[in-house]
């Protein structure tokens, strides 16, 4: 593994634990899931996003405001005002919240509304941007490269851990390969790899790796059985209006049930799903009006 010293393994028992708030920790024996649209639209849509997961052992909220697109045609995110829906939700429901940082000029204004920064797969070598969060600290999301080796993944970790900053974790989002039927193709292999190779927690996007919402619980279940520490998933109030990976997103009502059913996937590989501890302030807020 060509010169990684921060990121590997040193010895078989040691992994890290990221803890993102007092009650969402990646890495321990509980899981982490995030859900939560592509693209944040508007209030009223992360409202309702927030509002049904709340009733979901889901433990974070998703969504971009800046969006790597393919097409510099396409909606490129609501920016600082998605920022700002974003941090309103987060305080209301009492929920972490991850969103991508695309440049190191937007490192400052991500880290005053988000919990957690996610480098998408389209930067993940963007090396200048990944020493800059070396020196940030919050917790980073990164996702591995369209078609990054392992090795290539690793030493992306690398940069930000030896730029300072320790709490990194690891996603797969599925690679490029020469089948069109998926969007690309999720390996789970790379997921096991990780595991054993390094020390970081590592996490499982089955809705970029597939791309089409029908496969994305059972592959959501086939990561949780390999031993992924947490999944990140689309979902949105109204799946097919969504203005960006309409194709891949589960409806509200599906992403609860996958949620509930992972349970006794995780069960059987000695882990859980983190009781949705939010609530537990929500309801101790509601009593008290
Ligand atoms: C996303 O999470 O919406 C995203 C753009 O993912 P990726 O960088 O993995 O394509
Ligand atoms: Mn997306």
């Amino acid at each position: 593994m060509l010169n990684a010293k921060l990121a590997t393994q040193s010895h078989p028992n040691h992994h890290t634990i990221v803890q993102l708030s007092q009650q969402v920790a990646f890495g321990a024996t509980e899981l982490v899931i995030i859900g939560g649209p592509c693209t944040i639209e508007s209030l009223s849509q992360m409202e309702i996003v927030a509002t049904k997961l709340d009733t979901a052992p889901v433990q974070m909220l998703r969504g971009g405001a800046y969006k790597p697109r393919t097409s510099p045609h396409s909606f490129q995110g609501l920016g600082v005002e998605g920022l700002e829906i974003l941090s309103a939700i987060r305080q209301r429901h009492q929920i972490p919240v991850v969103t991508e940082v695309m440049s190191v000029a937007q490192i400052e204004s991500v880290c005053a509304h988000a919990d957690m920064l996610q480098v998408g797969s389209r930067n993940m070598q963007n090396f200048d941007l990944l020493k800059a969060l070396g020196k940030v600290n919050k917790p980073v999301l990164l996702k591995r490269g369209l078609s990054a080796t392992i090795e290539e993944f690793i030493m992306a970790a690398e940069y930000i851990l030896s730029y300072g900053n320790s709490q990194v974790v690891l996603c797969e989002r599925g690679i490029r390969s020469f089948d069109t039927y998926t969007r690309n193709v999720l390996d789970l292999g790379a997921v096991v790899a990780l595991k054993q190779l390094t020390h970081l927690p590592v996490i499982v996007d089955p809705s970029h790796a597939t791309g089409k919402r029908e496969l994305v619980a059972p592959l959501a279940k086939a990561a949780v059985a390999s031993g992924a520490d947490g999944l990140i998933i689309e979902c949105h109030p109204e799946p097919e209006k969504s203005v960006s990976d309409a194709r891949q997103a589960l409806s509200l009502e599906d992403m609860v049930s996958l949620a509930h059913g992972l349970q006794p996937v995780a069960a059987a590989v000695g882990r859980r799903i983190a009781p949705y501890l939010h609530r537990s302030i929500l309801d101790r807020r509601a009593r008290s009006q």
